[in-house]
């Protein structure tokens, strides 16, 4: 069964075009990516699913059904930003949603047992890591079958973000379905059954990382870290990820590029402090078909 199926999904903002015809079929039980930088068009097309933000053409299917207000009750929402009051404790901020999404009280008190909520906290006061799950509490209040998450561990330190990870797991082996944004290819790699790599409006690739990563064919990433200098010499040449302290080269033969590529950066005076010969991963594989990295 499919759960969200989103034929040739288009929007404007003016004149400019964040989705230019997008087309995803998401399976019931799986976790899907969107892997794309900022200002790809991740958060509008999530919020056209998720937001009933309005759009211009295309099609949206939730279990079968069209997108209607009744079935966007089957998809559970937790946006970039938190929408917890700051001011509201926990279950004060759980019980005004529950209102809102007219979902049983009970499951305020069931919610916050599951995710170790203070009950009596303000907002506020809560770290990043409980901020969110305070969010992804009010996304469950009414029990939905599809969870969209847009950018979920934007700002999290590496505790939270695996944190989150689990949760998000443990939400699908519930038997439900995940739909998240991210521009994290480790999250992408890590969670997704599959991810779809979204590009200024469009879907440029989608399919299991593996899939996506054999993409690159035959061709090698070698990796140098240091205090590099010359890299824009060797961008004429090859395929580049520039970050700081880390180039990340796409090369047909490591061997051979090896000495071309150690002689350019050490004659412009880099402090080389590591090579190797890495396995491609998914912003290798946005490099090789957009030019440019994710970040
Ligand atoms: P991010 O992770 O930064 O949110 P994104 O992939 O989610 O990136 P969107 O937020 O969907 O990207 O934005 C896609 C494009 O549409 C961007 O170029 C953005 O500037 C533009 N855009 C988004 N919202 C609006 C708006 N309300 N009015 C005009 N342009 C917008």
């Amino acid at each position: 069964m499919k759960a969200l199926e989103v034929g040739e999904l288009r929007k404007r903002y003016g004149n400019f075009e964040a989705l230019r015809g997008v087309n995803l079929e998401i399976e019931e039980g799986e976790i899907f990516a969107l892997l794309g930088p900022n200002g790809a068009g991740k958060t509008t097309l999530i919020r056209i699913i998720a937001e009933g933000l309005k759009y211009d053409s295309g099609e949206i299917r939730v279990f079968g059904e069209p997108l209607t207000k009744k079935t966007s009750r089957l998809i559970g929402y937790v946006p970039q930003e938190s929408i917890a009051y700051d001011l509201l404790t926990v279950e004060e901020n759980l019980r005004f949603y529950a209102d809102i999404y007219d979902a049983p009280r009970d499951r305020i008190k069931e919610l916050m047992e599951f995710f170790s909520l203070p009950r009596r906290k303000r907002a506020k006061e809560l770290s990043g890591g409980y901020k969110h799950r305070l969010n992804l509490a009010i996304a469950l209040l009414y029990e939905p079958k599809i969870l969209i998450l847009d950018e979920p561990t934007v700002g999290l330190d590496v505790p939270s973000r695996r944190e989150v990870w689990e949760l998000i797991e443990h939400f699908r082996s519930d038997g439900k379905t995940v739909l998240l944004a991210t521009h994290y290819m480790e999250e992408a790699e890590a969670l997704a059954d599959r991810v779809a790599i979204i590009n200024e409006g469009k879907i440029i690739a989608l399919g299991t990382p593996a899939e996506l990563k054999g993409l690159i064919g035959n061709e090698s990433i070698i990796q140098v870290e240091g205090i590099l200098k010359g890299i824009e010499r060797l961008k004429g040449r090859f395929k580049i990820i520039d970050k700081e302290g880390r180039v990340r080269i796409h090369v047909k033969n490591a061997r051979e590029a090896l000495p071309t590529v150690v002689h350019a950066l050490v004659e412009a005076g880099s402090e080389i402090k590591a090579i190797t010969v890495e396995e491609p991963t998914l912003e290798d594989v946005f490099m090789k078909l957009t030019g440019r990295g994710l970040e």
